[in-house]
């Protein structure tokens, strides 16, 4: 007879992990399953944990992993078109004291190996209550009265719960046995290649320090990307914005030859070589990408989480903070139904309002016109102009040695006019993000004024009840 939990978990990922901490810390009886030997094992080398996890999960400021290296300052370089890809602006930025809480103002990211990440996860559902499976690959789903109610592994064993959470990934094979989802359109998903290098941990607190995320961009090249941990590198390209400009331009590219090209740029290359770093090995993987906050994530007794959602947001496809917060979201909601003894379809429905009430479902506001700033940065035209507009104001105003000074300070406004189509192309896409961002920050204000004048007619309604009694 199949083996009863009240709640099962496909994936130890990020999502899967947190998904099965919170089930557990509720009281419910958890099942997580994991196809590999341990959690983790996917590796997709290194990462970064935004500071917003920190924000969100306040018990990660106890993880100490061998692999942590804390990015205080980001770096974008700005690199002439290919072939050349000379280095035209370097900028060095600490984090802004405009971010909105504490852990935002300290730091961007932690940088870290995904399989330390996943398996300090993993240790923490256990320790919580949940049962880890490993080398446990799901491949059907059982269904009773129209219902998902438990899983079949390969070779066909069966364990039984009244929900089951697809925290499996890109591939979910949750989402294709529960019918929510066949597979991704092509423009829905990008593939990311990357190289992890390891390299010298003394070289690297010499020329890194905390200056943990450098970015390469530059007039057809969106968004490659060089990240370090404690004693390794993680070279990660085409950036996704490559792969967005070459799905916009509906144009085939090569991924691995452009990573490789990039590997080439001066400015990759002589990083690579003062950190002395040593290739460990490539990899590629897909990634879903969408613009829109995707809706086809719950059914009757089933819920997509993380990646099997489509939930990395819409500029960086940044996706570990979201597969943690889907995941804690669809535990609680799991816990509610299963009190409730109602797994159907609208009992569900509650997980798909309050994800995209959640900060996860806003950082879709905006979507399109977010990737269509993408579109525009990988544009020859715009992003060289604005390049060398930056390189004239910045060199040929204040950095001039060659002329007498108030001749080069007089530059400020011919160098704008000269640049006046590029900056109102920019205008032009960014207007649509704000109209957008406040429309709905207009709505959301709306929604409060409703609920405060809910508040104070009952309070009205109490004190004529109060004096018509007379007391
Ligand atoms: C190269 C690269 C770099 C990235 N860098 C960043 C970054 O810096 N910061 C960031 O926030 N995000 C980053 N992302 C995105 C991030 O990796 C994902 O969004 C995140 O891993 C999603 O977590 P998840 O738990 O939903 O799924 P996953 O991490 O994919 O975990 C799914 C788990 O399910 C298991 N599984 C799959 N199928 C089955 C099955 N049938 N049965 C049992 N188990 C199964 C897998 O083995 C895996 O352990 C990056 C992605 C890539 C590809």
């Amino acid at each position: 007879m199949a083996k009863g939990y009240d709640l099962i978990i496909v994936g130890a990922g990020p999502g899967g992990s947190v998904a099965a901490k919170t089930a557990a810390e509720s009281g419910l009886k958890t099942l997580l399953l994991e196809r590999s030997r341990v959690p983790g094992e996917k590796n997709v080398s290194g990462f970064g944990l935004t500071s917003k996890a920190y924000r969100d999960f306040p018990w990660l400021h106890q993880m100490e992993l061998p692999s942590m290296r804390v990015g205080r300052k980001c770096v974008a370089h700005i690199l002439s078109p290919p072939p050349e890809l000379a280095e035209r602006i370097c900028l060095y930025s600490g984090t802004s004291r405009r971010i909105s809480y504490q852990e935002g103002k300290e730091f961007f990211t932690v940088m870290m190996l995904r399989r330390e990440f996943d398996e300090y996860l993993a240790r923490q559902a256990v320790a919580a209550g949940a049962e880890l499976r490993t080398l446990s690959l799901v491949t059907g789903l059982v269904r009773e009265r129209g219902k998902v109610c438990g899983v079949r592994l390969e070779g066909g064993e069966e364990f039984r719960s009244p929900v089951v959470i697809g925290a499996d990934g890109v591939l979910s094979t949750v989402a294709r046995h529960s019918g929510l989802r066949e597979k991704w359109r092509p423009e829905e998903v990008v593939s990311v290649c990357c190289i992890d290098f390891s390299a010298s941990r003394e070289r690297l607190d010499c020329v890194i320090d905390d200056a943990t995320f450098h970015g390469f961009f530059g007039p057809g090249i969106g968004g490659n990307y060089f990240m370090c941990m404690a004693e390794g590198v993680h070279l990660g390209g085409p950036g996704v914005g490559n792969s967005l400009i070459s799905r916009l331009k509906r144009r085939r590219i090569k991924p691995a030859k452009e990573l490789l090209d990039t590997i080439k740029a001066p400015s990759t290359l002589n990083l690579l070589k003062a950190v002395d770093a040593v290739p460990r090995e490539w990899q590629a993987h897909l990634l879903p990408w969408l613009d829109r906050m995707p809706t086809n994530i719950f059914g009757a007794g089933v819920m997509l989480i993380g990646d099997a959602a489509g939930l990395p947001e819409p500029i960086w496809a940044e996706g570990v903070w979201q597969a943690m917060y889907s995941g804690r979201l669809a535990a609680e909601a799991a816990k509610e139904v299963i009190d409730e003894g109602d797994t159907s379809f609208s009992s569900m429905q509650r997980y798909l309002d309050r994800l995209e009430d959640s900060p996860v479902g806003r950082d879709f506001i905006g979507g399109v016109q977010m990737r269509n700033l993408f579109e525009l940065l990988g544009d020859p035209r715009v992003l060289g102009e604005l390049t060398e507009m930056m390189v004239d104001l910045f060199v040929a105003m204040f950095m001039n040695g060659q002329e007498v000074h108030a001749e080069a300070m007089s530059r400020l406004l011919p160098i704008l006019a000269e640049n006046l189509p590029a900056l109102l192309e920019v205008g032009r896409v960014y207007t649509p993000v704000l109209m957008e961002m406040y429309s709905q920050s207009l709505r959301d204000k709306l929604r409060l004024l409703k609920s405060v004048g809910a508040i104070l007619s009952g309070m009205t309604s109490d004190l004529d009840q109060v004096d018509g009694d007379g007391t």
